[in-house]
């Protein structure tokens, strides 16, 4: 059909896919390369309880330090790891690096022993068959409880593999591990799934918070989320609560963490430590 409409259009065509297929193919091999060379970096944003302000957890959230174009955002590159299976070695590596770290913060803050480690999962991870001999593996050599450990899946990662999600989250439960819904809100999902898999903490999308203390149906669904959280025995964490505005609607509702500028923006592990040395979350000055 290409051709029918004409050379020239069939050369621009052409042009376009292989331009995007030259640079996804470059980010491929600057992946591979970052990967043996180290480029990677965990920053950490806290998790802040609203009722205390203290921190009772990290997201660990990748970062990349290209040698040539900086700092890419993995909105860049998560999807191209996922797309050529990158993502499974690169996910290990973020598993052990931010247990490795969980150990190392608990030994240098005794008084911070419940503290834990949210660490997301892409679809091609999760669906690894030996995930769960790898995490416990992982577990067994940084010394980190696995009820230390939460993991982080969208709603979509487990519609899209049910069959599998059902056997992986019982496994993972089984050991003790926490499992998170991110971005709740924004996929499709199921409440029949939602209360049937051992899920124990909703992630509202941040899309939900950022107008919640100026747009009244925001301010609704995120009620009808902490409710519904509250009624099937989970917790709740606020995405992207950037304002003390947020934060006081959040409390209003009752909602129990959140996690966001107005706390912290994703720091390096020295930062980070510094936080949990000064406790240096308190927002107490509030509002309400
Ligand atoms: P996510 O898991 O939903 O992580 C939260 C994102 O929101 C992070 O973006 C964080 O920096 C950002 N954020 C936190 N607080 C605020 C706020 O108050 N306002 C705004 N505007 N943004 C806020 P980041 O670090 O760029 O990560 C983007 C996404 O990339 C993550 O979304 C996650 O889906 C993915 N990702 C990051 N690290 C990893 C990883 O190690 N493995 C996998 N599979 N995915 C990862
Ligand atoms: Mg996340
Ligand atoms: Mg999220
Ligand atoms: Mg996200």
């Amino acid at each position: 059909r290409a051709k029918a409409t004409g050379k020239a259009r069939y050369e621009v065509f052409n042009t376009t896919m292989h331009t995007r297929a030259a640079a996804l193919l470059q980010l491929e091999t600057d992946l591979r390369r970052g990967l043996e060379r180290r480029e990677f970096q965990l920053y950490y944003q806290p998790i802040v309880s609203l009722k205390t302000s203290a921190i009772t957890g990290f997201e660990a959230l990748i970062r990349w330090q290209h040698p040539q174009r900086g700092l890419v955002s993995p909105a860049e590159f998560i999807p191209v790891a996922e797309e050529t299976g990158l993502i499974v070695p690169i996910g290990w590596w973020v598993l052990r690096e931010a247990c490795r770290q969980l150990s190392a913060w608990k030994i240098q803050f005794p008084e911070y022993q419940s503290l834990v480690m949210s660490i997301n999962l892409s679809a091609k991870q999760f669906t690894q068959t030996n995930l769960v001999e790898e995490i416990t593996e992982i577990l067994r050599e940084t010394n980190v409880p696995a009820q230390s450990l939460k993991l982080e899946i969208t709603e979509s990662v487990i519609m899209d593999n049910a069959e599998i999600a059902t056997t992986m989250l019982f496994q993972l439960q089984s050991l003790g591990i926490q499992l998170s819904i991110d971005d709740f809100g924004t996929g499709y999902s199921s409440l029949a799934y939602l209360y049937r898999f051992p899920t124990h903490t909703l992630k509202i999308d941040r899309s939900f918070i950022n107008k919640i203390d100026i747009d009244s149906e925001q301010f609704e669904i995120v009620r009808t989320i902490v409710t519904l959280a509250a009624n099937l025995g989970m917790d709740v964490v606020a995405e992207g609560v950037e304002t003390l505005k947020h934060l006081a609607q959040l409390k209003a509702l009752n909602c129990g963490s959140g996690q966001g500028y107005l706390f912290s923006k994703p720091v390096d592990s020295q930062m980070a430590a510094k936080l949990l040395q000064e406790q240096n979350i308190v927002v107490d000055t509030l509002p309400i």
